[in-house]
């Protein structure tokens, strides 16, 4: 009998013939947020399975492990041998935290000579035989005693099972650049693509001397809880203040937004590309400010021809992202009261319905590719994991 941590994956089932690059792909990331722990990992059909762990890191390791794309639910448990009396062994052990239990067998093994019904029943009494105060609730039981007779020769039991973060393994969709800025939607938007499998790089905007050094710092913070999600993040900072300056020098004020924003997003394209990233990813909400609307957003949108800007929450109320801010542990320092670039020379009356023909008239008064160029080139570039 060994101590175990059964790891059931989602999604990546479905993959037919991709099936095994899914299947390394969330073995790797299983042992990246790993590191540092001892176990050993074992891949059976359809379950990865940690054992020779310490058991007192049992714990840790599930909350690591929740941290996982890919993985559908997780139980601390037990592996056996597939011999009757052993499994009634452990089963009679079992500590039942609750009044009423229910036994589910799973029979993946087919050899294994009692049906799944008829075993559940012996294990059943086996439980009451051993545990005076519990009784047998079939519809709403309290505790469910999990048996997983596996075609490993072994037998699976658990009592706990926890939710995974379900999606698909961090790099298995591509990659894409991040547009992230210290609030509370950006993070939030590369949770939701890492989480379809995408691996992240980043790239913020900082305006010395009008935001700070620490509104820089807490971008890398937010980076480095991403990076716990989606594995190590390529972070690039370009400073943004001459362009901004350039901008409201030379441009219409109700135009600095639109301009700035078109801006951002040929530096990003040009890093994108540079970098192997084949999207673009912002926190962008419909309606939730002036340079969200339809209008801006079809604005903005119109330069990027190269490849997709993804916007995945696009269709999200604030309540929502901020939910799931709190659920991801971005929240409390994406609320941090630091400046971002995007506040700065902030006009009183930006455009919400900006057209076309009149922005590139506003941006016709800039050597844009200049900009862009000495942007991308001063483009800093760090790790974060
Ligand atoms: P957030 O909460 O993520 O800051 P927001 O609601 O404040 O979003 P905007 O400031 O209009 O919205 O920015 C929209 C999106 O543009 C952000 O979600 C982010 O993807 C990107 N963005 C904004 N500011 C920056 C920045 N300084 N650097 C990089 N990207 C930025
Ligand atoms: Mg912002």
């Amino acid at each position: 009998m060994k101590q175990v941590i059964i790891i059931r994956y989602s999604e990546i089932h479905l993959k037919g013939d991709n099936r095994s690059f899914f299947e390394n792909l969330l073995a790797q990331n299983i042992k990246r947020v790993l590191t540092g722990f001892m176990y050993t990992l074992n891949k059976i059909s359809g379950r990865y399975i940690i054992t020779d762990y310490i058991t007192a890191d049992e714990p840790q390791l599930l909350m690591q492990l929740q941290l996982v794309f890919g993985i559908h639910s997780l139980s601390p448990g037990f592996q056996v041998k597939t011999k009757v009396d052993d499994i009634k062994a452990i089963v009679s052990k079992l500590n039942i935290s609750g009044e009423t239990f229910k036994v589910v067998t799973r029979r993946a093994d087919k050899s294994f000579a009692i049906g799944s019904m008829e075993f559940s029943a012996e294990l059943g009494g086996v439980v009451l035989r051993n545990n005076k105060d519990v009784k047998v609730d079939v519809n709403n039981p309290a505790v469910i005693i999990n048996v997983d007779i596996r075609e490993d020769g072994f037998t699976y039991i658990s009592t706990v099972t926890t939710p995974g973060a379900n999606g698909m393994p961090s790099g298995s969709s591509g990659k894409g650049l991040l547009l992230l800025s210290g609030g509370i939607d950006s993070p939030v938007a590369g949770y939701c693509m890492a989480k379809r499998g995408m691996s992240l790089n980043a790239l913020h905007f900082y305006s010395f001397p009008y935001t700070s050094k620490q509104a820089l710092e807490k971008v890398k913070t937010l980076a480095k809880r991403l990076s716990e999600f989606s594995g190590e993040i390529n972070l690039y900072t370009v400073p943004f203040t001459f362009v901004q300056e350039q901008i409201n020098k030379n441009c219409n004020k109700d135009y600095m937004i639109i301009v700035m924003r078109r801006i951002m997003m040929r530096i990003a394209e040009k890093l994108a590309a540079k970098n192997g990233c084949g999207a673009i990813i912002s926190g962008e909400s419909l309606g939730q400010v002036a340079s969200q609307t339809l209008e801006s957003i079809t604005v903005t949108n119109a330069l990027v021809r190269s490849m997709p800007i993804f916007r995945p929450l696009i269709g999200s109320d604030k309540q929502e992202i901020m939910d799931t801010a709190r659920k991801i542990g971005t929240y409390d320092t994406s609320i941090l009261p630091y400046e971002d670039c995007c506040t700065v020379f902030l006009p009183k009356n930006p455009v919400t319905r900006p057209n076309l023909d009149r922005v590139e008239k506003e941006e016709s008064k800039l050597n844009i590719a200049e900009l862009v160029d000495i942007c991308v080139s001063k483009a800093e570039h760090e790790i974060i994991n």
